[in-house]
């Protein structure tokens, strides 16, 4: 079985398909007669891109972006001094791992946990809940992500979660986040590689709408080196002929309609809210907060009064010359930032990009792209 997976793989990683797509695509760049600028929307992407070695060898005339796609880095100051603030008032606090270095406003949560609260990394929502069954304890859950571990926590919601377990929800949706790229004045972006895992779940068919509105192409694009040039030469095949259409270049895993059962999940748990993304902007319907039906388990209901008692949290110095939001949104690269590689590093993070596996600075660091 596995050698059968491992063969798999492999066929998508094929050198002389890769070759064939990389001609393909440098032109369909040609055939356009300029500069195409395309954003991809998760850090997975990302990761793949620079694993693979792909970006040395897009045409120069091909900009890939990395937008809004690290769900750590948009994932809000102010959310996770919340979650300190309730550590901080002796709660148990439960997280994903890469959640723990990114600095609030003043600290992250490992320098809570450092200075004595109890902050604990999860693997997944089914750990929360044996952790919350077997301890009895006050215990929180800070959910963060986007579609894909959102619906894992609704599954725990819908489940009959024990009374002693809260979630404070900071999950993100983030087609929201792709109509405000559309929508900012000046922007570059020609189209959108849409993310093929998050895509399993809500379908490619979510994006016919947003198609239609902005006239931007979205094609679905899986994780291994085929599946991306595939997207990428879809893409670029349409703003060479100018066409605006969605296309799915990930018919393996994603289909039309998605998975109707995970939609349904997602919808009797959530709303969706207008909410900050990290340095981004306020983005409309970006945030999903848990419905009113769900109150009891709502840390920012069951613990409002602590919240609303927690102290302002003063900025670190360096913050304010992070240009992560900026990157998110399309308009800067890692090495645009001065701080990039000097004084924040994946050691010392200054931004949110630097910290998690799946933000653009880490990636860029680890893989020596953008070093001077
Ligand atoms: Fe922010 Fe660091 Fe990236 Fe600069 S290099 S944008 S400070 S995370």
């Amino acid at each position: 079985m596995t050698e059968v997976r491992t063969q798999r793989r492999l066929e998508f990683r094929d050198v002389a398909q890769g070759k064939a797509l990389g001609a393909r695509l440098a032109h369909a760049v040609e055939r356009a007669g300029r500069v195409v600028t395309l954003m991809h929307v998760c850090g997975s992407h990302e990761q793949a891109m620079a694993r693979y070695g792909l970006r040395p060898s897009f045409p120069k005339d091909l900009h890939v972006q990395m937008g809004p796609g690290c769900p750590v880095c948009v994932t809000d100051a102010p959310e996770i001094d919340a979650c300190i603030a309730l550590a901080a008032k002796g709660l148990r606090v439960l997280t994903y791992g890469d959640m723990l270095r990114v600095p609030g406003r003043a600290m992250s949560l490992d320098g809570a946990r450092a200075a004595g609260a109890r902050v604990d990394v999860v693997y997944g929502a089914t750990q929360v809940v044996q952790i919350a069954r077997r301890t009895k304890e006050p215990v929180v859950f800070f959910a963060t992500g986007f579609e894909t571990t959102a619906v894992a926590t609704a599954a725990l919601l819908l489940d009959d979660p024990p009374d002693n377990l809260a979630v404070f929800s900071a999950h993100k949706w983030v087609p929201a986040a792709m109509e405000v790229v559309a929508e900012t004045p000046d922007s570059r972006i020609e189209g959108f590689l849409a993310a093929g895992h998050a895509a399993t779940i809500t379908g490619f068919g979510i994006f016919e709408s947003f198609v239609a509105r902005h006239r931007l192409p979205v094609v679905v694009g899986g994780f291994e080196p085929l599946d991306i040039l595939s997207a990428l030469v879809l893409l670029v095949e349409q703003v060479a002929a100018g066409e605006a259409k969605v296309e799915n270049a990930f018919p393996r895993c994603v289909t039309r309609e998605g998975n109707r059962r995970a939609l349904a999940a997602l919808e009797r748990v959530f709303d969706m809210a207008d909410g900050e993304w990290r340095g981004i902007a306020r983005i409309p319907s970006g945030n999903l907060r848990l419905r009113p039906e769900f109150a009891r388990w709502d840390a920012t209901v069951r613990y409002a009064a602590e919240l609303a008692a927690a102290p302002p949290f003063e900025e670190r110095a360096n913050a304010s010359d992070c240009v992560c939001g900026k990157i998110m949104s399309g308009i800067a690269q890692p090495d645009d930032c001065a701080l990039f590689g000097k004084a924040c590093l994946p050691a010392a993070p200054v931004g949110a990009c630097m910290v998690s596996s799946e933000g653009a600075c880490r990636i860029w660091h680890e893989h020596g792209l953008g070093l001077r």
